[in-house]
């Protein structure tokens, strides 16, 4: 967390009013790391593939969409006070207690009961076992706003807890305007809102994240076996996707969620686990929302959100496969798998893949005032700075200059010295192995792209 504020990773969001508690903002590289994790995703899975399509949709939707989509009845957490300190929590995240999801006999809706182990205390102030609790309340996770200039009751609106909606909402459009029929995707990139009672740990859990979705249309499975061929083919597309952005596979564990917890529309959902360095915790989700969105949508609009089977030419109603990514989750994994520390060398560095890396190469002249140099370095500078991201750096000795590099992930550093201006060569340092080779200038573009693209 201190290198990322102090290297203009992520800083805490309106610093100098005193912050807002759990709210960040991404600095400079934060900002570029960010980007080259949402457009190697949007690559790999919009652009690269004949089957996926993209879409950008509001954040702000017809209210209706969250009743039929079940969010404003069922989107909620057990939330618990102390009935002494009036702390509140996640009632199913609080330290010795669980809680059991059942329906409440009086309303006929859900509920959850409480209970603790022998010592169980509120982490606050210390009282001790479930009579110290309210009993859990459902709180709804959707953060409210309202249209228009009356706070009324009828301009309520919600920010959208999903992207996934989106795609739900516009099927048709989409299926119809691109001439799709399932199986095919839709994926979108994007902000979304929750209330949550307990954020924390640094950019892992927060009220505004950015989701990476696909809604993953099939016609209707006649069998399990079919439904379950694609769940796989996403099981391992986001295994790969997690080994190709740096993710150590003894870090990654799939949990299987049982039955009883799993969401009001999933049939089966795979939790894809990090071991980040406050524990293991969830990364990733892949579900199985079986025709449950697009029936209750077109239930609710009155619209026909069906596909038409080619053979027979009847019209049904697509199930759907739905891999979701969180940015932000993925930045903290990235961040934290890459970081390196060598106690003796006092070397601090970010393994970053070169892909993802916010500048792909610095580029240094050996001497500051040298304007020989300094002329031969901004020209190779300027060459590549057309086709990727480089930093600029002349200040200080080389070796401190490397250093400030390797805390920042920058893979390369091209040191433009008196033999280039002989031969045309540069030194080019390997971040990992700290190694340096000389190379032609004309090679340089070719080398760096090939490490980018590789
Ligand atoms: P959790 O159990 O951690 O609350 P979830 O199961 O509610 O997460 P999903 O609804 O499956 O999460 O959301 C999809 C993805 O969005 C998650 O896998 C995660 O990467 C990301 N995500 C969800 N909530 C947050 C949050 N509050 N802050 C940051 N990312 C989040």
């Amino acid at each position: 967390m201190s290198l990322a504020k102090r290297r203009g990773f992520v800083f805490p969001g309106s610093e100098i009013y005193g912050g807002l508690a759990n709210s960040w903002d991404y600095g400079p590289l934060g900002a570029q790391l960010k980007l080259n994790i949402k457009n190697l995703w949007w690559k790999r899975f919009v652009e690269n593939r004949d089957d996926i399509v993209g879409i950008d949709t509001a954040l702000i939707m017809n209210p209706k969409v969250w009743e039929a989509s079940g969010h404003v009845a069922t989107f909620s957490d057990p939330l618990v006070e102390c009935k002494k300190c009036h702390s509140r929590y996640r009632a199913d995240t609080l330290p010795g207690f669980s809680v059991v999801k059942m329906t409440n006999p009086k309303t006929g809706g859900f509920g959850w009961e409480l209970s603790s182990g022998p010592d169980a205390r509120c982490p606050n102030c210390g009282a001790k076992g479930v009579d110290s609790f309210t009993e859990p309340k459902a709180f709804n996770m959707m953060l409210k706003t309202f249209i228009g200039p009356a706070e009324e009751t009828a301009n309520i609106a919600y920010f959208r807890p999903e992207t996934a909606q989106g795609m739900f909402v516009d099927y048709k459009l989409v299926a119809d305007s691109m001439r799709l029929t399932p199986p095919f995707g839709i994926a979108q990139m994007g902000k979304a809102f929750r209330n949550e009672i307990t954020p924390g740990n640094f950019i892992f859990r927060t009220r505004e994240f950015e989701q990476m979705e696909i809604e993953y249309f099939i016609p209707v499975p006649k069998t399990d076996e079919d439904w379950q061929a694609v769940f796989e083919q996403w099981r391992i597309a986001m295994h790969e996707w997690m080994h190709d952005i740096g993710l150590p596979a003894n870090h990654i564990h799939e949990l299987e969620v049982p039955k009883d917890e799993l969401a009001h529309y999933s049939k089966r959902t795979i939790d894809f686990e990090y071991d980040f360095p406050f524990g293991r915790k969830e990364l990733y989700g892949l579900a199985y929302r079986t025709d449950f969105d697009l029936t209750n949508h077109s239930k609710a609009s009155g619209q026909k959100l069906v596909a038409r089977d080619p053979q027979t030419n009847e019209e049904y109603i697509p199930h759907c496969i739905e891999p979701t990514w969180g940015v932000d989750r993925t930045f903290l994994a990235v961040l934290c798998a890459a970081y390196h520390e060598d106690e003796e060398k006092k070397r601090v560095w970010l393994s970053l893949p070169p892909r993802l890396a916010p500048y792909k190469a610095a580029i240094f002249p050996l001497l500051a005032n040298k304007p020989e140099l300094i002329e031969k370095a901004k020209g190779i500078y300027s060459a590549l700075q057309k086709d990727f991201t480089v930093a600029w750096d002349d200040r200080g000795n080389i070796g401190k200059r490397y250093f400030s590099q390797d805390e920042i992930g920058t893979p390369y550093c091209i040191t433009v010295d008196f033999q280039t201006l002989e031969d045309n060569t540069v030194t080019v340092r390997d971040r990992d192995s700290a190694t340096q080779e000389r190379m032609s200038v004309d090679k340089l573009a070719e080398f760096l792209r090939e490490k980018v693209n590789g």
